[in-house]
């Protein structure tokens, strides 16, 4: 097997457990890095690091899967290291739906699995994880003998590792508009062209978190999407809600999850961009007891960081402005760039410009099916705060 041994000086990034190796960090290469194939790394001094895929094409050079020198990547990893997913989020409390593996951070890099009930959509997002997904999908079936397995591969990172963009059935064919259940409510999943893997399960306990405060409450939300956040609010006893998304398949999708719950006459979407709704309506006074926002990423890279400021700088300014003295804004960002500390800065740099005081009800991350790992910063990605405004 090929060795790769680390320069003397690496970064305590390796050495405290991240699963990263950046070609620049290699000293020297003991046989040839064939593509996505098994390689060994060893510190300089020729201890034993761990065992993981290589990409030579990557500027990633390779990604660690084991630290356990015993441990062989073989079909038996896979199907142990996933049975080792779903005891741990069984042990979370997550029985229906869950993201059973969140690449890095549940020890598998490159790799996310989504489980809705008794259907799973797959992303493999290195060339070294790719290959093995004839293994993962056996150890999904061996593990939960599924009614359907669907890959989203359709996503842009996969070209930096030299793979194309594809989505497909992994398992007999099936329809892939699904239902699944989430707080005592139903939501039409469309696992072929929803968003990402069709549908946010990481907001699923922030979804929650809006119990108290909508109750009674006129509501608005931007960024809807299939309008998860909005039914949830009409289902905790909103008096009215708006809920706003530029892409019209979410919106039609968010119709149908209102009648679905019965709560169409509640629940209203509109297809419109929510920048210039929120600017004009802030102008023209609107005025509601509960404002939530939860828009996309808006950078994946260091240099567009000030602009993705800006942006949430901007949203949450206006959004501030539509609520009513003594109510409430829902804010949040995915952006994992913009870690919790500069999020919470932003907010209060709006706040300032809007001349509104805050009173912090909640602050938290994603929910627990997508770990946070210490020391690996881009795990703690999301972002949920919700705040009273004066
Ligand atoms: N809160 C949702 C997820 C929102 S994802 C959930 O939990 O399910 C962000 C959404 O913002 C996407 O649906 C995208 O279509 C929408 N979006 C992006 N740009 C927008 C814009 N300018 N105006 C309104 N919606 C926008």
């Amino acid at each position: 097997m090929t060795k790769l041994f680390l320069k003397r000086k690496i970064t305590t990034r390796i050495a405290n457990g991240h699963p990263w190796i950046f070609a620049n960090e290699v000293n020297e290469v003991d046989g040839d890095i064939e593509p996505g194939a098994t390689v060994e790394v060893y510190f300089h001094d020729k201890k034993f690091v761990g065992r993981g895929y290589a990409n030579p094409q990557s500027q990633i050079v390779a990604r660690l899967l084991t630290r356990d020198p015993k441990e062989e990547i073989n079909e038996a990893f896979f199907y142990n290291r996933l049975l080792d997913c779903w005891n741990y989020k069984k042990k979370l409390g997550y029985e229906e739906n869950c993201r059973l593996v969140f690449g890095e951070a549940d020890f598998l890099p490159a790799l996310i699995v989504d489980k809705f009930n008794d259907y799973f959509v797959i992303q493999t997002l290195s060339l070294g994880m790719d290959l093995w997904k004839p293994a993962i999908v056996s150890a999904l079936n061996r593990i939960f003998s599924p009614k359907g397995i669907f890959e989203r591969n359709d996503v842009p990172v996969r070209e930096l590792e030299g793979m194309p963009q594809q989505k497909g059935f992994l398992s007999p064919e099936f329809d892939t508009n699904i239902v699944i259940n989430e707080n005592g409510l139903k939501f039409h999943v469309d696992i072929l062209n929803g968003q990402k893997t069709g549908y946010f399960l990481d907001q699923q306990d922030n979804r929650r978190a809006i119990r108290n405060i909508v109750r009674d409450a006129d509501v608005l939300e931007a960024f809807c999407y299939t309008g998860t956040f909005s039914l949830h609010a009409a289902h905790y006893g909103a008096k009215s809600v708006l809920g706003l998304d530029i892409s019209e398949n979410a919106v039609a999708q968010a119709r149908k999850n209102a009648e679905l719950n019965n709560l169409q006459d509640v629940c209203k979407f509109d297809a419109v961009n929510a920048f210039d709704v929120l600017k004009l309506w802030a102008k023209e006074g609107r005025q509601y007891d509960v404002v939530m926002l939860d828009p996309p990423a808006f950078t994946k890279s260091r240099e567009n960081i000030q602009k993705a400021i800006t942006g949430y700088k901007e949203i949450n300014l206006r959004g501030m402005k539509l609520v009513k003295p003594g109510g409430f804004l829902v804010t949040a960002s995915c952006t994992n760039l913009v870690q919790p500390d500069l999020f919470l800065q932003t907010i209060e740099m709006a706040a300032k410009d809007a001349r509104k005081k805050l009173r912090q009800v909640t602050f938290q991350a994603q929910a627990s099916d997508h770990p946070i790992i210490w020391g690996m910063e881009n795990t703690n990605y999301l972002k949920f705060l919700i705040v009273e405004v004066r």
